[in-house]
């Protein structure tokens, strides 16, 4: 079968690999239907942070019909659509046996410890998999299940109150879903922005944000910000008022220099957000309700031979959508 394999930090290509049979034990065969590209993804493939294996598949944000299931799968059947757990904890370290998975030291991602989803058949541990509560959505909302609950950990973190204003830096993905969110939840006063301002623009009006206007004055209860960007986080620490929360989800490609008394004299709470916690199961649970704004992400879908040329437009940041799809049957 075609796949996407990634050997080393940019060194990604096409291949026919063997097909990898029928599963046992576990093991469930799945027949992809589509599969999100991640901005962890680019991130990986550019320095080869996570490369534990190699080659390997990547792909973790996607929806899947099952196939066939092994001999001691209990929670699962043929037929069942699922999304993927991107996250495979190791089960045993402090973190893992406090019940803490998210946050464990040895954490891998489906498509990094096995082969994931840019390929036309996958097989994952029944524990990876989370049934579509309902099976009738489409393949592009449901494939926006995992980073939903990147989104949903993103705005736990950040603990916004109904009247908070927040800024939200970066209109990728993460950067929209986190303004639906903030939507769902009541929050009125959300401000995106995007150094891509085709992309803001197009975000903006597509989900009635207000684009930012940079001002000397702090003007926010709240910033999350999607970026990895330096340049981004200070315009966080400049516009968060004294008292607020900044809630990071980028990933940086490098260590940054910051000035931290402005954490420190202005009571600021930093938060970290890895992947997320419980928060997948709430997204699922949520794609049905939120369907109508998820439909209006800018998206495109790409065949398996149109992946690297992707990731190159995507890495670029000038891509004008928040979402490229990978469908391995096209
Ligand atoms: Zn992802
Ligand atoms: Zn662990």
């Amino acid at each position: 079968m075609r796949a996407v394999r990634l050997y080393s930090a940019g060194d990604l290509r096409i291949e026919d690999i063997p097909d990898p049979g029928h599963p046992s034990g576990r093991d469930v065969r799945l027949e992809v239907e589509l599969a999100g590209i991640c901005g962890s993804d680019l991130h990986n493939y550019h320095t080869g942070q996570w490369i534990s294996r190699a080659p390997s598949t990547p792909g973790h944000e996607f929806v899947a019909r099952v196939v066939e299931v092994g001999n001691a799968v209990r929670t699962i059947a043929p037929g069942d659509r699922i999304v993927a757990d991107s996250r495979v904890p190791c089960g045993i370290c402090a973190t893992c046996t406090a019940g803490r998975f998210y946050l464990c030291a040895e954490m891998g991602f489906v498509g990094e410890v096995n082969d994931g989803g840019f390929a036309p058949v996958s097989i994952q541990d029944e524990r990876q998999l989370v049934r579509l509560p309902d099976q009738s959505v489409s393949p592009r909302i449901a494939a926006l299940a995992e980073p939903l609950a990147v989104a949903l950990h993103a705005v736990n973190r950040l603990h916004p109150t109904p009247g908070d204003a927040v800024l939200v830096l970066g209109a990728g993905t993460i950067g929209v879903l986190v303004a639906v969110v903030l939507k769902h939840l009541g929050i009125v006063d959300i401000t995106l922005s995007d150094v891509n301002s085709e992309r803001q623009a197009g975000a903006s009006s597509a989900f009635d944000l207000l684009p930012f206007m940079a001002s000397d004055a702090a003007a926010f209860d709240g910033c999350v910000d999607t970026t990895g960007s330096p340049a981004a986080f200070d315009v966080a620490l400049a516009q968060v008022v004294r008292g607020g929360a900044i809630a990071v989800v980028g990933l940086y490609g490098r260590p940054l220099t910051l000035d931290m008394n402005r954490v420190v004299e202005g009571g600021l709470r930093v938060s970290g957000c890895a992947a997320f916690d419980g928060e997948l199961h709430d997204a699922v649970g949520l794609l049905s309700s939120l369907t109508e704004p998820l439909e209006r992400i800018a998206s495109t879908t790409v065949a398996l031979d149109d992946v690297p040329k992707t990731y190159e437009i995507l890495s670029s940041g000038r891509a004008p959508v928040q979402k490229a799809f990978v469908d391995p049957f096209l």
